[in-house]
């Protein structure tokens, strides 16, 4: 079988960035973010490569910490939306899952469950995010609720930062004080950390700390790029050169016939497309490299092709490999040019796309 485009996880990479993550929380246990199949790095291997060195892993839901047992893994899952429907909970009880509790009406659910075991759950507070958990000045009230409730384990305190990424740190400093202010004095661990605010914020450092894209290599700060934050790149995206035409001064290129070369053009057109996950929203200058170099994408992107500038590459053959990310092209730079994150590059791969393993 050919390979058109290939997804390369470099499983050593993955174990030096979760080194770098107990470098700057080492009193800390790690909870690693294996949730949307590892960021689209495979959950099941990214799971074998850690699945002794992760404390736990956190997962979005029940369906993704069956597939990590399923295939041999030892390490407690962490379901980070709790449960989704009141019939999941036989089987996050009988798995002894740990679970989120960050609504009222999961609350209700547990209420009525019964129990062998006590089942383990961590209690999630808004701090500011305003998307899932319970309104930060009603810890106390909560805890009295769950402490009422013998088929329980308290586990501890969640919150997430909103904006731990970014340079302003305001924002971030807000959430902080409201969560410790709002566990003051109640039992439990704390966790509050996920990648940036890990790195960024040494007072996010609690009991757990709950890194997610720095494990896959790439940066989670705004301005700090992901070798100035000590991560190696785990994912290496590639395809190949299938055409290279000689295009005349004034003819438009691909879709919409969007670009005009403004002198004669030699081009390459390469085997990948949105069909692939190459982000369909790159614009005209998006980098790709070949032999090396960074060349420029022009044009749409279509489903199956990209169209990418050689004047700057005249080397280029028909057969070359043309990095999309990875090695020596930051996802991060690719999500940019494209007006996204590296979280959804890695997370939007296809199942056309073939991948590849190294460093195990
Ligand atoms: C996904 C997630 C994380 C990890 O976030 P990163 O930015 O990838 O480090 C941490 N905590 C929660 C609650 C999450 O949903």
């Amino acid at each position: 079988m050919t390979q058109r485009v290939t997804a390369t996880i470099d499983v050593a990479a993955i174990r030096h960035n979760l080194r770098v993550v107990r470098q700057y929380a080492p009193t800390s246990h790690v909870m690693g973010a294996l949730k949307a199949d590892a960021y689209g790095h495979g959950a099941v291997r990214v799971a074998h490569a850690l699945d002794a060195e992760l404390d736990a892993i956190a997962v979005a839901c029940l369906d993704e910490a069956v597939e990590l047992s399923d295939a041999g893994c030892q390490t407690p899952c962490v379901l980070l939306e709790g449960l989704i429907d009141r019939s999941e909970l036989p089987e996050v009880i009988a798995r002894r899952d740990r679970l989120v509790i960050h609504a009222p009406w999961q609350l209700d659910v547990l209420r009525r469950a019964s129990s062998e075991a006590r089942i383990p759950v961590w209690i999630k507070l808004d701090t500011g995010m305003n998307r899932l958990g319970f309104d930060a000045a009603r810890a106390s009230a909560i805890f009295a609720d769950v402490d009422a409730m013998p088929q329980l384990q308290l586990l501890g305190w969640m919150t997430h930062l909103a904006n731990a990424d970014a340079l302003d740190r305001e924002a971030t400093e807000a959430q902080l004080a409201q969560f410790f202010r709002a566990v003051e004095g109640l039992p439990g661990a704390r966790t509050v950390a996920n990648s940036a605010g890990l790195i960024a914020y040494p007072e996010a450092r609690q009991d757990w700390v709950r890194p997610g894209v720095m494990l896959y290599g790439a940066s989670p700060l705004e301005g700090r790029s992901a070798a100035q934050c000590g991560l190696r790149p785990a994912m290496d995206v590639c395809s190949r050169v299938i055409a290279i035409r000689e295009v005349s001064q004034g003819a438009a290129v691909g879709y919409g016939s969007e670009w005009v070369c403004s002198e004669p053009t030699r081009l390459g057109v390469v085997a990948v497309g949105y069909g692939d996950g190459y982000p369909r929203h790159a614009r005209a200058g998006t980098p790709v490299l070949i032999r090396s170099q960074r060349v420029p994408l022009i044009g749409r992107v279509s489903m199956d092709m990209i169209t990418v500038d050689l004047r700057g590459c005249p080397e280029a053959q028909v057969g070359d490999s043309v990095r999309l990310w990875g090695d020596g092209l930051p996802a991060e730079t690719v999500a940019e040019h494209a007006g996204t994150i590296a979280y959804d590059l890695f997370c939007g791969l296809t199942n056309r796309v073939r991948y590849l393993e190294r460093g195990a």
